[in-house]
C-alpha cells in the first residue's frame, strides 16, 4: 500500500454554503462526518433582507428536515409567519381555486422565510458543530479522482482528500463544470423581481398568485400583516420596466396587476430580478462526485418549489451516506451514490414538467385554452378530494419522503 493512500483530511467536501449546503452539512455532521464546506462568498453571509428580498415559502417536509438540523429553533421567530390559505386566479376570466389547510386537519400550509433569514440560522448551527469546518472566500479549480478518494484543489493552492465531493455551488456550479457533467438549460426569456411590499388591507395569512398572460404574480404573507414578500415574473423588457420605474408608478403597476387585492400599496423596498431557466444535470452522481440542490436543477419559482426540493435532495442524500457510514461501508462508492440520483431525479423531473406545464397553460392566450383552464381551477375547486391531494402533495406530506422529512427519526 502507497505511503498516505488513507489519509484523508474529511470524509466530505460540500462546495457551496448556500442553504442546501448548509443543510447537508448539519445533517452530516451531526451524525460525526468530517466536513469540509467551501464557499466561493469572502464571509458567512450576515442576515440582510435588504441584500436579497426573496422571501421563500417552506413546505411542511422542509420545516421538518431543517428542525433536523437544528437550525429551525435558531430562526428568529420575529421574521417566520405561516400561511392557512392560499388563492389562486387568472387573469383572464373568473376561474380560480382556494386551499386551506384546515381542510385536512393541518394548522398550516407552510411558512414565508426570509431567504437570509434561513441562511443566518443554519450559519449559526454549522459555527456550533465542532466536525464542521467552514472555508470562504475560495472556489474549486481541479477535482482528481482516485480509486478510494477524490482531490478537491481550490484557487489558494489548497487540496482537499476526502471520500466524496458534493456540488451544492447552485446553478453555475464549478464542481458540475470540472466533472463534465452536462446541464441542459432552457431558458424561459422571462425574469423575475422581487421585492417586499407594505400594502393598505392585511394579507389575512394567504398567499395569493394571479396568473397574468405574460407570467405569474405571487404575494407571500409575512409577519406583518400588511407585509408581502411579492415575486413578479414577466417579459425582461416588462420586468425591465418595473425596476427603473419611480415607486409611485411601480406601486400603481403593481395594484391594477393584482386585481387591489390587498388595495392602496403604500410602500417597497428595493426591488431585485432574477433571470429564470429550468435547468436539469444530466447526471446526479459520479464515482465520488453527488450534485445536489441547483446545481441539479433549477425550477420556475411559479410554485416557490425550488429550494423545498434542494432541501429533500440534501435530506435524501444524508439518509444514504448516513446508512453507509454507520454500516462501516465506503460511501463515495457510485453504487450508493446511484440509489441518491434514483430516488431524487425522478422526482424533480415530474415536478419540473409539472411546473412548466402549468406555466404554459396559463400564458397561452387561445380563448378556448383560457377557457378550459378557467373551468377545469373551478371543477377542482368543487373537487375537495383532488384538491386535498394536490395540497398534501404541495405541502411534502405525502410521496417518498427522506426519513428527515418525516415525523418519526
Ligand atoms: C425570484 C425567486 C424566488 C424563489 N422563491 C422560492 C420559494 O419561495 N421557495 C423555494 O423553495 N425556492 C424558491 N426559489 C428557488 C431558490 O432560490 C433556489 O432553489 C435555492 O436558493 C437553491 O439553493 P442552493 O443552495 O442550491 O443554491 P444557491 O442559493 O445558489 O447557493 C449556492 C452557494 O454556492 C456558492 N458558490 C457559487 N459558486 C461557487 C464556487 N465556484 N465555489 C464555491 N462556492 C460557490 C454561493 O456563494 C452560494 O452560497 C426562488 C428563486 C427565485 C429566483
Amino acid at each position: 500500500m502507497k505511503e498516505n493512500e488513507n489519509k484523508y483530511d474529511g470524509d466530505i467536501a460540500i462546495v457551496g454554503g448556500g442553504i442546501i449546503g448548509s443543510c447537508l452539512a448539519c445533517l452530516l455532521g451531526q451524525a460525526g462526518f468530517k466536513v469540509i464546506l467551501l464557499d466561493v462568498d469572502t464571509k458567512p453571509k450576515k442576515s440582510s433582507i435588504e441584500n436579497d428580498p426573496r422571501v421563500f415559502a417552506i413546505t411542511i417536509a422542509s420545516e421538518k428536515i431543517l428542525k433536523k438540523t437544528g437550525a429551525w429553533s435558531l430562526l428568529n421567530e420575529a421574521n417566520i409567519s405561516s400561511f392557512r390559505r392560499m388563492h389562486v386566479w387568472d387573469e383572464n376570466g373568473t376561474g380560480e381555486i382556494r386551499f386551506e389547510s384546515a381542510s385536512i386537519c393541518e394548522p398550516t400550509m407552510g411558512y414565508i422565510i426570509p431567504h437570509q433569514v434561513i441562511l443566518d440560522a443554519l450559519h449559526k448551527k454549522i459555527r456550533d458543530l465542532e466536525n464542521v469546518i467552514y472555508i470562504s472566500g475560495v472556489s474549486p479549480v481541479l477535482i482528481k479522482n482516485e480509486t478510494n478518494a477524490i482531490t478537491l484543489g481550490i484557487d489558494n493552492g489548497q487540496q482537499y482528500r476526502t471520500k466524496l465531493i458534493v456540488a451544492a455551488d447552485g446553478s453555475n456550479s464549478k464542481v458540475r463544470e470540472l466533472s463534465n457533467i452536462y446541464y441542459s438549460k432552457h431558458d424561459y426569456k422571462q425574469s423575475a423581481l422581487a421585492c417586499i411590499v407594505t400594502s393598505e388591507i392585511s394579507h389575512d395569512e394567504v398567499a395569493r398568485q394571479r396568473f397574468l398572460k405574460d407570467g405569474p404574480l405571487a404575494f407571500l404573507p409575512m409577519k406583518n400583516p400588511f407585509e408581502s414578500g411579492i415575486v413578479w415574473s414577466s417579459s425582461p423588457e416588462r420586468i425591465g420596466q418595473l425596476l427603473n420605474c419611480d415607486k409611485k408608478m411601480f406601486h400603481s403597476e403593481l395594484e391594477t396587476a393584482f386585481d387591489n387585492k390587498l388595495g392602496k400599496i403604500q410602500n417597497s423596498t428595493e426591488r431585485n430580478i432574477f433571470s429564470l431557466n429550468r435547468a436539469h444535470a444530466e447526471h446526479y452522481v459520479q464515482p465520488r462526485i453527488a450534485l445536489i440542490g441547483d446545481s441539479a436543477h433549477t425550477v420556475h419559482p411559479l410554485a416557490g418549489l425550488g429550494a423545498n426540493l434542494g432541501l429533500l435532495d440534501a435530506a435524501a442524500l444524508a439518509e444514504i451516506l448516513i446508512d453507509t457510514f454507520n454500516l462501516e461501508r465506503d460511501f463515495g462508492r457510485l453504487q450508493v451514490l446511484r440509489r441518491y440520483e434514483r430516488w431524487r431525479k425522478g422526482e424533480n423531473k415530474q415536478v419540473m414538467y409539472l411546473l412548466d406545464g402549468f406555466k404554459y397553460l396559463f400564458e397561452n392566450q387561445f380563448r378556448s385554452v383560457q377557457w378550459l383552464r378557467n373551468l377545469g381551477l373551478d371543477i377542482i375547486d368543487d373537487m375537495p378530494i383532488v384538491k386535498n391531494a394536490i395540497m398534501m402533495r404541495a405541502m411534502g406530506l405525502k410521496g417518498n419522503l427522506p426519513k428527515f422529512a418525516r415525523d418519526y427519526c
